[in-house]
């Protein structure tokens, strides 16, 4: 399959690993938007958050849980941070893999643009 994510799942394309697990990787977005930006993507193959079904739902919520503990990782818990899901073409998604945005480390405007 023709998809980064999976590739660097895989150990195909490199990256920074930074956690991982039976059902989920993080790593650090090539391209940060703050200090701390990683990204955690389930392992298995899921396109949107739309996809998402209810057998799902221990997923999703083990990928929140992993974000909160690489927060305390990354010593941004205390200061606060932020988890983003784009979804779709419309909201933004680029890539067609499941993942969460994990941002922080600097003042975070308060707008949802
Ligand atoms: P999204 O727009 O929500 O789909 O976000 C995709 C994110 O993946 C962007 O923040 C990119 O910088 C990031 N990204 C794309 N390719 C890679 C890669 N090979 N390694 C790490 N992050 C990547
Ligand atoms: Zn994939």
């Amino acid at each position: 399959m023709d998809c980064v994510f999976c590739k660097i799942i895989t150990g195909e394309i490199p990256s920074k690993i930074v956690y991982q697990d039976e059902q989920v990787i993080a790593f650090q977005d090539i391209n940060p938007q703050a200090p701390t930006h990683l990204l955690i993507a389930p392992k298995k193959h899921i396109p949107t958050m739309a996809e998402l079904s209810e057998d799902d739902s221990s997923l999703s919520g083990h990928m929140i849980d992993v974000a909160n503990q690489l927060a305390k990782m990354e010593g941004i818990a205390e200061q606060g941070y932020r988890l983003v899901i784009n979804c779709g073409r419309g909201g933004g998604q680029m890539v067609n893999h499941l993942h969460l945005h994990l941002l922080g480390g600097r003042q975070l405007s308060s707008g949802l643009s």
